[in-house]
């Protein structure tokens, strides 16, 4: 970890190259897909196909799904990748989700299971056409979706998301507790951004609006792609120009300030849980703590 940024965030570790241009090449797909050396990740509901303990990605069975549940995802000097979205009855597999095997994958896997999962997700609620209600059906090996009835194209979405770490004058941490969390629970402020805003904007009116306090300098560290079902978390450090909290929204039930032996006695202690290594949250947290945390939610 460096004070600079964050780096090797779990679910941002994108190696495999997204060979875009080949999406539309119809002819070299068909063949990319029937070839014996082709990888496939396996979709169900959010949640992939995984095998062995601890659990990786199960990507040699090639199901036997139509076109427009399959999608490209990318190449790299092994093999040609793909998503298949399958039925789990039918697949023996195991199934788990990103937030149980997104931490042990792999930087390859890590990444294939993110684009995977957030392609399917799109593709899953994005049956009709926002502009006249036709029928849409998927275009560019997955990347696209195009109206039947009135041929526009839509592409998959992504929802910024702006979490941060707010730190006041004398290097305390804030974090914040939801309503629906249990007691000791508590994490980094976060909101999604607003049409219009700019990220920096957002990063201000989401503290404020939360727990009252105003941000002075607000600084980009990294981010990564938060697929529950498709947002983009954007993680940033957001100096406090004033320390005492108002909760106003409804949403924060509670927030404190902790100091860095405060943090450390109180995960130790039990009395706090803070996310899991997954998560942005935690690294945030660690970045301003200066090294990694105890865990004890994971
Ligand atoms: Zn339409």
């Amino acid at each position: 970890m460096t004070r600079d940024g964050l780096t090797d965030l779990s679910l941002a570790r994108a190696v495999v190259d997204r060979d875009a241009l080949r999406r539309t090449d119809e002819d070299w797909l068909r063949q990319a897909w029937a070839s014996p050396r082709t990888r496939v990740v396996r979709v169900h509901d959010g949640r992939v196909a995984v095998t062995g303990e601890p659990p990786r990605l199960d990507l040699d069975e090639h199901p036997d799904v139509a076109e427009d549940r399959r999608f490209f995802l990318g190449t790299d000097e092994d093999a040609a990748y793909f998503a298949a979205v399958v039925d789990a009855e039918e697949d023996e597999a195991t199934f788990q989700g990103l937030r149980s095997v997104g931490a042990v994958l792999g930087a390859r896997d890590a990444g294939l299971v993110v684009h995977a999962v957030s392609l399917a997700n799109w593709h899953a609620t994005h049956t009709h056409c926002p502009r006249c209600g036709g029928p849409t059906t998927p275009r560019a090996a997955g990347h696209v979706r195009r109206c039947a009835r009135d041929a526009s194209e839509h592409y998959p979405r992504t929802d910024p998301a702006v979490i941060m770490s707010v730190v006041d004058a004398d290097d305390r941490l804030l974090l914040g507790r939801q309503s629906s969390w249990s007691a000791g629970r508590f994490s980094t402020l976060a909101g999604f951004v607003e049409p219009g805003e700019s990220l920096e904007a957002a990063v201000r009116r989401e503290v404020h609006e939360e727990v009252g306090i105003t941000i002075g300098e607000v600084r980009y560290l990294g981010s990564q792609p938060w697929p529950f079902p498709s947002s983009l978390m954007l993680g940033f450090r957001a100096e406090a120009a004033s320390t005492e909290v108002t909760l106003h929204d409804g949403e924060i039930a509670e927030a404190r300030w902790f100091t860095r032996p405060g943090i450390l006695e109180a995960i130790r202690s039990g009395e706090l849980g803070v996310a899991p290594t997954i998560s942005i949250a935690r690294r945030l947290i660690e970045h301003w703590y200066g090294g990694e945390l105890p865990t004890n939610t994971d």
